[in-house]
C-alpha cells in the first residue's frame, strides 16, 4: 500500500563523469538485498511444501486440537500461531543478515535492542492479522462450503479498505513516530500545490525515520479521513525547499490520480481470482488427495491456500510492478507540471539515489521483475525530455 520513492546523495568524485553510472557499492548492496529477498521467499515456499508433503500439517492440526480441548476456533488459533513461530524461527537468519547488511553499507543506525523490539512487534502484528484472516476463512468455509470463496473475497475487500484506512494511524505508529509538519514555508508551498490541483490534502506529517535509518523516503498513505503525505525527517533535513516541493508534488500526483483506491481495486480483482483458484485446489485435494485433510473445513489444508497465494503473487509480480511503475510515471508527470522548474526534481532524484544506495540503472530484467519504480536514470531523462519540450 505504501508507495515509496526509491532513490542516492553524496556525489563522489568520478560520479561526475557520468552521473548515471552506478557505483560498485550500490550494485553489490542491491544484488545482496535481492538475493536475500528471493532466498526468504523460497524458504517460505519450501516450508509450505514440506508441511504438505510430509503430512506434518496434520500433526500440527492434531496438537492444536489437543491444546484447544477440541474447540475449533481456538485450535485454528494454535495452528496459525505454531506456523507463525516456525516461519519466524526459520527466517531469523535472513532477518539478522538484513540488519547487518544495512549497517555494513552505513544505511542504518538502529541499535540492536530497538531492532529486536521491532522484530517482536512485527511478528505480533503479523500473528494478529494472520489469525484474523485464517479464522474468517475457515468460519466461512464451515458455514458455506459451496460459496465460501465468494463470501471470503467480499469480506477481504472490506478488510483491505479497513487496513488501508487504519495503517497510517494504527500500524505505522507502532514502528515510527509521526508529527504534523511544522515548517511554515513548506506548508505554504503545499497549500499552493494542492490549490492548483483542486485537491485538499488532509495533512502532511514528519516521519521520524532517522531513529532507524539513514535512507530518505516519502509516501502517500491512508484513505478518506486518514489520507496523508508522510515525509521522512532524513529528507526534510537534507533537501532544499525546492527539492522537497518536487517530492511533495510527486506524492500529490498519486493523490490526484487516485492511485490508492485504484490499487485496492486491482488487489480486489486479483484476490477474486485467487480465492476462486484456491477453492478449486482445495476441492481437488479433498476429492483426490485426502492425504492431510479429507474435509474442506479441516484447517490442516491451510498450507495449500497459502501456496496458491504465494504462487499467484510470484507470477503476478512483474505485472503488478509494471502497473506500479505506470502510476509512478503518472505521478512524476504531475510533479513536473506543478513545479516551476525541473532542476529540483532531478537533484532530488540524484540525492535519493545516493542516500539510499539505489541502483540508477538496474538491468532490464531486474527492473521488469522487481522494481515498483522506474529506474532513476529513466525518471531523470524523462523529466529532462519533458522540460525540453515545454
Ligand atoms: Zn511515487
Amino acid at each position: 500500500m505504501q508507495e515509496v520513492l526509491q532513490g542516492v546523495h553524496i556525489s563522489l568524485p568520478g560520479a561526475e563523469d557520468n552521473p548515471q553510472q552506478d557505483r560498485p557499492e550500490a550494485r553489490r548492496y542491491n544484488r545482496i538485498h535481492r538475493i536475500l529477498g528471493i532466498a526468504d521467499a523460497l524458504l517460505g515456499f519450501a516450508l509450505l511444501i514440506v508441511l504438505l508433503a510430509t503430512g506434518w500439517t496434520a500433526k500440527l492440526r492434531d496438537w492444536s486440537y489437543i491444546g484447544a480441548h477440541q474447540h475449533y476456533a481456538l485450535a485454528v488459533f494454535f495452528y496459525v500461531a505454531m506456523l507463525s513461530v516456525f516461519g519466524k524461527v526459520l527466517g531469523l537468519g535472513f532477518d539478522i543478515y538484513s540488519y547487518r547488511l544495512e549497517h555494513q553499507y552505513k544505511l542504518s543506525n538502529q541499535k540492536v535492542g530497538s531492532w529486536i523490539w521491532d522484530q517482536v512487534k512485527g511478528w505480533l502484528v503479523g500473528l494478529v492479522i494472520g489469525v484474523l484472516l485464517v479464522e474468517i476463512i475457515y468460519f466461512i468455509i464451515r458455514r458455506s462450503p459451496e460459496h465460501w470463496w465468494l463470501i471470503a473475497w467480499a469480506v477481504f475487500v472490506v478488510l483491505f479498505v479497513f487496513f488501508a484506512q487504519i495503517a497510517p494511524v494504527v500500524l505505522f505508529p507502532l514502528f515510527y513516530k509521526f508529527k504534523p509538519l511544522e515548517n511554515e514555508e513548506l506548508k505554504a508551498r503545499l497549500v499552493r500545490l494542492s490549490e492548483r490541483a483542486g485537491a485538499r490534502v488532509r495533512g502532511v506529517y514528519e516521519w521520524k525515520l532517522s531513529e532507524k535509518s539513514k535512507k530518505a523516503n516519502a509516501a502517500l498513505t491512508g484513505l478518506g479521513q486518514t489520507r496523508r503525505i508522510i515525509l521522512a525527517d532524513t529528507l526534510l533535513e537534507n533537501y532544499t525547499p525546492d527539492e522537497i516541493e518536487a517530492v511533495l508534488a510527486h506524492e500529490l500526483g498519486h493523490h490526484v490520480h487516485r492511485h490508492i483506491p485504484k490499487s485496492i481495486l486491482v488487489q480486489a480483482g486479483i484476490t477474486f481470482a485467487g480465492f476462486w483458484i484456491a477453492s478449486a485446489v482445495l476441492r481437488f485435494s479433498v476429492d483426490h488427495i485426502a492425504m492431510f485433510a479429507d474435509r474442506l473445513d479441516d484447517f490442516a489444508n491451510f498450507p495449500l491456500l497459502a501456496l496458491v497465494s504465494t504462487v499467484l503473487s510470484f507470477l503476478l509480480m512483474p505485472a503488478l510492478n509494471a502497473y506500479s511503475r505506470y502510476n509512478e510515471r503518472q505521478a512524476d508527470l504531475y510533479a513536473w507540471k506543478s513545479i516551476p522548474a525541473i532542476a529540483p526534481f532531478v537533484s532530488s532524484m540524484n540525492k535519493l539515489a545516493d542516500q539510499n544506495l539505489a541502483e540508477r540503472t538496474p538491468s532490464r530484467f531486474v527492473e521488469w521483475f522487481f522494481h515498483s519504480h522506474p529506474a532513476i536514470s529513466k525518471r531523470i531523462s524523462a523529466a529532462q525530455a519533458w522540460a525540453a519540450k515545454h
